[in-house]
């Protein structure tokens, strides 16, 4: 069997599934109230015991590193307000880490929101792995007649092509390059 080999962007693209996926799968919070999580309409001394509580949760949390990259790509955090808990961090240590990463961040969320060339990279590794995937037989050293799943095979192929070419249209255009597309 052939292997496909991700490229960086697709990795890139990917990335931000792969982290809500863990979080979905594995999150301490799970059925929890947000309340725990969310500051409402408390007083410093009401809050404080219920961040604690959140910070404990955290810690104890087997998907924290993931949970804290999805805020930071969300841009969750607020440096002067005190009224959240997420990935373990509290709203100003959140913002503290956004500044701290900022260079990082602004390429990831970029990711996050190149859907079509997120759409480009599934479709260009889909065509990939079909043009690999030889459906043609030789017998006695002539060509048999394609099968149905041969026939299948080539037109989507063909309608892969299509659809590459439409995407990659598309990003000229948003890009500002519609005319040279
Ligand atoms: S790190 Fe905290 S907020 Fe994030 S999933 Fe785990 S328990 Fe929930």
């Amino acid at each position: 069997m052939r292997m496909h080999r991700m490229t960086s962007t697709t990795a890139r693209h990917l990335r931000r599934v792969v982290l809500q996926a863990a979080v979905d799968a594995g999150a301490a919070c799970t059925g929890m109230s947000l309340d725990v999580f969310f500051r409402g309409d408390e007083t410093d001394i009401e809050w404080r015991p219920r961040r604690t509580t959140a910070l404990r949760i955290c810690a104890g949390c087997p998907v924290r590193a993931a949970c804290e990259e999805l805020a930071l790509r969300d841009g969750e955090g607020d440096p002067e307000a005190d009224e959240i808990v997420r990935g373990g961090l509290t709203g100003p240590e959140l913002a503290a880490a956004r500044d701290a990463h900022a260079v990082r961040l602004a390429v990831a969320v970029d990711a996050d929101r190149d859907t079509e060339g997120s759409r480009l990279d599934a479709l260009m590794a889909e065509r990939y792995v079909l043009a690999t995937t030889s459906t043609e037989r030789v017998r006695d050293g002539k060509r048999v007649p394609p099968t149905v799943v041969q026939l299948e095979h080539n037109e989507r192929i063909r309608t892969l092509n299509l659809e590459i070419a439409r995407t990659r249209t598309a990003r000229r255009a948003q890009a500002g390059w519609a005319v040279a597309a």
